[in-house]
């Protein structure tokens, strides 16, 4: 079957080159162009691990294939994927859905015969019916089916949540559409992965569902951490003892510096939106997104606790800025709210992350970037530990405790221990949901 898969960002390369990957034709179309020309070159754009090895791999069997020209991809596509940002619109909160429209323009003009025009980005219910109408007016003749094809990969893991999903859903609206979406997934229908077949709206409405539940898990261990350092007790032991009861299950249950990334800020918002214009509140949503705000600004607050009450003058070494480890993503960091802070409140700032230099460099101005964390910690007044990469699991403590002005430590992923972090020859530590030691 022919592919043809607009934009190429996290989501839409991963889907096309593991489409590829189960034996389909699949041409990617991005209209950046340099983004087009380091795929040609056989570089990826971003970092994703195992990716450059599945992509070369099918590029070379001659499956693959990278383009700026939409018309070209969609000639004899059977089904063209739409998988284009959804940012947050400026101002209301809404899904800015105006690339989803445009791509769809596009695709109409371009396509001949009979196509299923799949959304793969995430888009608010009614979307999908919204597409049709922008396809029948751009090509009234073109036969042609949507359906709705929404994308639950996780950065970082994203190949192996594509090639072994919990599920995959799609909404159609007629049996031909289903039957074009079944060819597509059939590697996977082989391989008793569950496929969910339902309308439009549902399929919309999953995503939005999914990723709320998880921002909502995360926001409420967040909140019993904050109440963990008032009474006693551990988060990571009370996490641990929920997360055992199959009806809660471990997953998401981590509490950190509050959630960030492409997704759930951005879907946690664009639900409540949905909700408002339907006059009916999320409120669970709703609260959800104003807890990770609070979790955000509690940790200034603690990293100022370990400056004495003031960031002016005082080097802080911060290890990790992606919003999550094994990506180079740093949309809606936790980073892009609290290092702005110590910058402005007068701290030098020094930052080492093993992929976010790329990316961070334009976003967090008035930092310097070094490569390693012992060199980052040098003569520093306090360490903090941002981002949970497996290069900052295993630290030599000691080594990193001597090289600092004053050994002090906020590990805001719960990392290491208070008995880690004494035993280390840190005078200070604080965590998530844990009693600090000063
Ligand atoms: P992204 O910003 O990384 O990539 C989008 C790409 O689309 C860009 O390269 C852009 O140049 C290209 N593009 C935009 N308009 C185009 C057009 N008309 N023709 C050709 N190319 C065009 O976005 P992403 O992170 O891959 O997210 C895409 C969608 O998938 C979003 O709706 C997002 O919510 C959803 N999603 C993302 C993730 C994730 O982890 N990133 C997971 C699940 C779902």
């Amino acid at each position: 079957m022919k592919i043809a898969m607009i934009g190429t960002g996290y989501v839409g390369l991963v889907s096309g080159v593991c489409f590829s990957d189960f034996g389909h034709e699949v041409v990617c179309v991005d209209k950046n162009p340099d983004k087009i020309a380091m795929l040609a070159r056989g570089e990826v754009p971003i970092f994703e691990p195992g990716l450059e090895a599945l992509m070369a791999r099918n590029v070379e069997a001659g499956r693959l294939e990278f383009t700026t020209d939409l018309v070209q991809a969609v000639e004899g596509a059977e089904a063209v994927f739409i998988a284009v940002g959804t940012p947050t619109r400026r101002g209301d909160g809404h899904a800015d859905l105006s690339y989803v429209m445009a791509a769809a323009e596009e695709v109409a003009r371009a396509a001949r015969d009979y196509v299923v025009i799949v959304t793969k980005s995430t888009v608010p219910v009614g979307t999908n019916r919204a597409v049709r109408q922008v396809v029948k007016k751009a090509n009234p003749e073109l036969e042609f089916d949507v359906a709705s094809n929404p994308e639950f990969l996780r950065e970082g893991a994203a190949i192996d949540d594509f090639m072994k999903p919990d599920r995959v859903v799609v909404g159609v609206q007629s049996t031909r559409a289903a039957d074009v979406m079944a060819d597509i997934y059939r590697p996977l229908y082989l391989r008793d992965f569950p496929i969910v077949t339902t309308d439009l709206e549902s399929a919309e409405m999953i995503k939005y569902a999914a990723n709320a539940f998880l921002a909502t898990k995360i926001s409420f261990i967040n909140e019993i951490a904050a109440l963990c350092e008032r009474t006693g007790g551990d988060v990571k032991e009370v996490a641990r003892g929920i997360g055992l009861d199959g009806r809660i299950g471990n997953k998401f249950l981590h509490a950190g510096p509050g959630y960030g990334g492409s997704c759930f800020p951005k879907d946690t918002r664009a639900l409540a939106r949905i909700g408002q214009e339907h006059g009916l509140p999320m409120q669970i949503t709703e609260t959800v997104i104003g807890v990770n705000e609070t979790v955000k600004r509690r940790m200034i607050d603690k990293l100022l606790d370990l400056c004495d009450g003031t960031f002016n003058g005082k080097t802080v070494a911060v290890l990790g800025v992606t919003f999550k480890p094994n990506t180079d993503d740093m949309r809606e960091a936790p980073s892009l709210t609290i290092i702005p802070a110590l910058v402005g409140a007068g701290a030098r700032v020094r930052v080492c992350d093993p992929q976010g230099a790329r990316e961070g460099e334009a976003l967090l101005p008035g930092v310097s970037w070094q490569d390693d964390p012992y060199k980052c910690a040098g003569k520093a007044d306090l360490l903090v530990i941002l981002t949970e990469w497996n290069e900052f699991r295993a630290l030599d403590l000691k080594r990193l405790a001597r090289r600092m002005a004053r050994p002090r430590m906020a590990d805001l992923r719960n990392i290491y221990s208070v008995k880690d972090a004494r035993r280390a020859g840190f005078e200070a530590y604080d965590s998530i949901g844990r009693a600090p030691y000063r």
